[in-house]
């Protein structure tokens, strides 16, 4: 097939990661007979350099005319001021917001190699591979707020509709069925009048899926049981807030920020993919990197926006034969264990494939 990809490698180890993802899915192109091409383009602090803006439109239109995005990471000390009008992360939220990618899949696996790395006891990590579904375009991050008003009050309002609800319930219970068909919805229900709308809408959706199991935690006790059992999770949706905060408090399971990808994506087959981390300011430019999260990411790409199954399935693993191999960058590394460079990683991956 043929597939044109967005290229968006962003600020600072961003620019690695997806470097090393470009020359992944070109050699998957070769072997399978694929003809991808990469047409990168600007985003975040360098795009604010380079345009004035953290989004330029010209960004805009070279996506809108591609199959799917491979994004780095935005953001980094340069750029860091909370008060400055035009700030990296406000083209993330913006591009999202535009190709109307509502639904944001974040795999978190704990690799039975990587456990020593975690702050967890090994035997709860057995077995833990959830997907997260999280809210991405609603709730409290996009509602209406007052930034400062008279200076002694703001506010920021989780509003949420039936519909913005329900797209992404079928999302989970969609995934839920090609998995295990158990399915977790986070929310704040004894609390919250938008989670008890949320709550109301999962268990109306659910009537069209009758082979899932599904459950209802509150967030709070979620945030527990993601570290008593977490074994105990399979897919899991949460509105845009609480999911920002239970996938990163997942993320520890997998032993590094660096390992984790995820997806965000729509109605159609277009999404937006990228690693979980941020830009790194403390290791770019030094070959640290750890390129995981970047792949994985390219793989939900090829599974999600191309459909291509098989091709996903392979760098997966692939990914995990270098891992069971040995192959080691900094952050996954022994402590005091020698480790290997971004790109050398690269090459084990693709030697595996
Ligand atoms: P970060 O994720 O960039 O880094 C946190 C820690 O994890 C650092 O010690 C870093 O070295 C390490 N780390 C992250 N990714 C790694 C990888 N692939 N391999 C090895 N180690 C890795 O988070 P931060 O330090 O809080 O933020 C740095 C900048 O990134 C900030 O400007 C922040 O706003 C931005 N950020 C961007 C995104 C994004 O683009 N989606 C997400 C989070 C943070």
């Amino acid at each position: 097939m043929k597939a044109t990809i967005t290229v968006l490698p962003g600020d600072g180890i961003g620019v690695e990661v997806t470097n090393q993802a470009m020359h992944v899915l070109s050699r998957i192109g070769t072997q399978y007979g694929h003809d991808f091409t990469f047409h990168e383009a600007l985003i975040g602090g360098i795009a604010i350099d380079k345009t004035g803006t953290s989004l330029p439109d010209e960004t805009l239109t070279i996506a809108e005319q591609s199959d799917a995005i491979l994004l780095g990471a935005v953001g980094g000390p340069k750029w860091s001021d909370p008060t400055a009008p035009v700030r990296p992360e406000q083209g993330l939220l913006k591009i999202r917001k535009h190709f109307e990618l509502f639904a944001n899949l974040r795999p978190v696996k704990a690799y039975p190699a990587l456990a020593q790395h975690t702050p967890l006891r090994a035997e709860l990590l057995e077995n833990v591979d959830i997907l997260f579904v999280r809210e991405l375009t609603g709730g409290a991050y996009f509602g209406p707020r007052q930034e400062q008003g008279d200076g002694d009050s703001a506010y920021d309002t989780m509003l949420y509709s039936v519909p913005e609800v329900a797209r992404v319930a079928h999302v989970a219970f969609r995934a839920a069925q090609g998995r295990s068909k158990k399915l977790t919805s986070v929310d704040k229900a004894n609390v919250l009048a938008s989670m008890r709308l949320w709550r109301r809408t999962v268990g109306e959706v659910h009537e069209d899926y009758g082979d899932v199991a599904l459950d209802h935690v509150l967030v709070d006790a979620c945030t527990m049981y993601l570290m008593t059992r977490p074994a105990s999770f399979d897919v899991v949706l949460a509105e845009n807030m609480f999911g920002d905060i239970i996938t990163d408090e997942a993320s520890v399971l997998a032993g590094s920020l660096g390992m984790l990808p995820s997806a965000s994506i729509g109605a159609e087959k277009f999404g937006l993919y990228e690693p979980v981390h941020g830009s790194a300011p403390d290791i770019a430019g030094q070959g640290k990197a750890n390129p995981t999260g970047t792949l994985l990411s390219a793989a939900m790409l090829l599974r999600y926006s191309l459909g291509l199954e098989e091709e996903a399935m392979a760098l997966e693993q692939a990914v995990e034969a270098a891992l069971v191999s040995g192959a080691r960058t900094a952050d996954i590394a022994p402590r005091g264990g020698s480790y290997i460079s971004t790109e050398e990683f690269t090459q084990t991956v693709i030697g595996a494939l």
